[in-house]
């Protein structure tokens, strides 16, 4: 299989109407099972022409046709997801829930009734809308040209100046960073200012009385509530911020700093944080040592990935920034996309992603397409996992000499990553219970949560984030709201098989890889207990990992 010979057609209103019509006609007649199958096999038809057709518009947000044929997906989608939410409705009101419980699963019909709950036709334009304002936020991101080092960069590209081991380096690059949020605030405000009233006032339509409650549901959480984030971003601020805040401490008495600057957080190892031993081409060839070594499973896939074209890691420009894996239901072979900038965060990125991926491909075989991927905070355990399963190979990633090196920076990027994204959750959670709050009341409620979570931060002279833009580099709170959490919630369970793996590396591989299997069958807890994990909402559990790490740093 390769990339470039994947075909999906491309729907119109009418096709979609013609399916719909048809899986109703079956069930009309008490076929179910042919009415399910069918829709199961009309579903990944589209979800392979969207995923294809969003992928383009990220490989280049500079071309006219990628960008046409994204907002034809874009005013599309919600004509799809009315027909998908009459069908479920229909199935779900079948007076032998048995006969449908034994066709789809008892998970699977849990998921569809809280996505029954997340559309109404009365809410399809604003749906658009809302795709619209977050394309915006991507094009801006992706338009931005910053001089540094005699070169000009986007975004992504600044990561290698901003840690530096000279420090006026790095200085220099998050100023630049932030002379563009400041150059392009107002519009991001006013981006971000109609999201949030749009979002609102999509869940007052929907009854809710505000976002937060169908942003549960859109990201399809059945097995916990805020209640039970609440107590887990406690458990942060008790057990991870001391130590954060000790991590550093020794970091400034290292370098002799008299105090440690927001452009200081960046680069953890005294010697320098480790870069890859090479390019992108050097990486993409070590890298199949590395999954060969580690499991046939995944060496094999990895192969089948990269003889079919399904990775593009260079940064370029025009190219959307970050890094996801985005996949092809009527395929079965996911694609990794990314920016690699010739630092460490190459290889994060690319064993991240690289999880996401071989999660995608081992779940495959799984019935149905709600069962192929997990809730997010279930998916974000295979990639976070695997950039700790990997640790014992990295001398093939970083040169054998810096491999000590480079996973002390990771657990301690990791452990500081925490308070952060509890941050960015915290914050969206008051911003959209005062969905009235002015831009600049927005901003006032970043800095209070920010000395909360992080009250080391000390920004210097870098006047925007100082008064409280940084939230405005986090495109997960433009574009998917309510998402960050799930990172937090990943790496607690991650940092379990990273604990297991020290003791046991086969055994935390096998649990991985059948964690991986798993795919979306069941709700985050079960799947995570399943694999042997303690689930983070369970006292205790963040503490366990963080005692151990503390250990190991010590
Ligand atoms: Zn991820």
């Amino acid at each position: 299989m390769r990339f470039n010979e994947i075909k999906a057609p491309t729907p119109t209103e009418e096709s979609l109407a013609a399916e719909a019509a048809a899986i109703h006609a079956l069930l009309d007649a008490g076929n179910r099972a042919a009415a399910v199958a069918q829709w199961d096999a009309a579903r990944r038809a589209a979800d392979t022409w969207s995923a294809l057709v969003h992928l383009r518009f990220a490989q280049d947000t500079t071309s006219e046709e990628a960008k046409a044929a994204r907002e034809y997906a874009d005013k599309l989608a919600p004509v799809a997801t009315g027909h998908e939410v009459a069908i479920k409705r229909r199935l779900l009101a079948d007076p032998d829930r048995a006969g449908i419980e034994a066709l789809v699963g008892a998970h699977v019909l849990l998921l569809w009734e809280t996505d029954i709950t997340t559309f109404d036709p009365a809410i399809a334009g604003d749906l658009e809308e809302e795709s619209k304002l977050t394309a915006r936020y991507t094009a801006l991101m992706a338009s931005a040209k910053i001089e540094i080092g005699g070169k000009v960069v986007n975004l992504s590209g600044l990561a290698p100046f901003a840690e530096d081991a000279d420090r006026a380096t790095r200085h220099a690059a998050e100023a630049a960073r932030w002379a563009f949020f400041e150059k392009n605030g107002a519009e991001l405000d006013g981006i971000y200012d109609a999201l949030v009233k749009l979002r609102h006032g999509m869940a007052v339509k929907l009854g809710d009385a505000n976002f937060i409650p169908l942003a549960y549901r859109r990201m399809r959480r059945v097995d916990y509530d805020a209640a039970d984030v609440a107590r887990y971003r406690e458990e942060v601020v008790r057990h991870v911020v001391p130590l954060v805040a000790k991590l550093l401490e020794a970091r400034r008495a290292t370098f002799g700093w008299d105090r440690l600057r927001y452009w200081d957080e960046a680069l953890i190892d005294p010697e320098g944080n480790p870069a890859p031993i090479g390019d992108h081409d050097t990486l993409v060839e070590v890298a199949q040592t590395m999954f060969d070594r580690m499991d046939p499973r995944l060496g094999e896939f990895y192969r089948l990935m990269q003889a079919g074209g399904f990775l593009d890691l260079k940064n370029r420009p025009g190219k959307a920034g970050g890094g996801f894996c985005t996949s092809f239901p009527t395929v079965g072979v996911p694609f990794i996309f990314a920016n690699f900038n010739g630092t460490h965060h190459d290889i994060g990125v690319f064993t991240h992603e690289m999880g996401h991926a071989f999660q995608c491909w081992e779940s495959r075989h799984q019935p149905g397409i709600d069962q192929l991927w997990p809730t997010m905070e279930a998916a974000e355990i295979h990639s976070m996992g695997l950039e700790f399963l990997t640790h014992p190979q990295m001398g093939l990633l970083v040169g054998e000499g810096a491999a000590d090196r480079f996973r002390r920076m990771h657990l301690i990027s990791s452990l500081a990553f925490l308070p952060y994204g509890v941050c960015v959750d915290h914050f969206q959670h008051e911003v959209h219970a005062n969905p009235d709050a002015t831009p600049a009341e927005r901003h006032e409620i970043w800095q209070r949560l920010e000395r909360l979570y992080m009250p080391w931060t000390d920004y210097g002279d870098l006047a925007y984030p100082a008064k409280g833009g940084r939230w405005q580099a986090k495109q997960h709170i433009y574009n998917s709201p309510f998402y960050y959490i799930d990172y937090t919630l990943a790496l607690c369970c991650a940092m379990q098989f990273w604990v297991k793996s020290r003791h046991d590396p086969k055994a935390a591989l096998d649990d991985y890889v059948a964690l991986c299997a798993r795919g979306g069958s069941a709700p985050f807890q079960d799947l995570a207990r399943g694999a042997g994990l303690v689930s983070p909402f369970a006292a205790g559990a963040l503490a366990e990992v963080v005692r151990e790490a503390e250990a190991v740093l010590a």
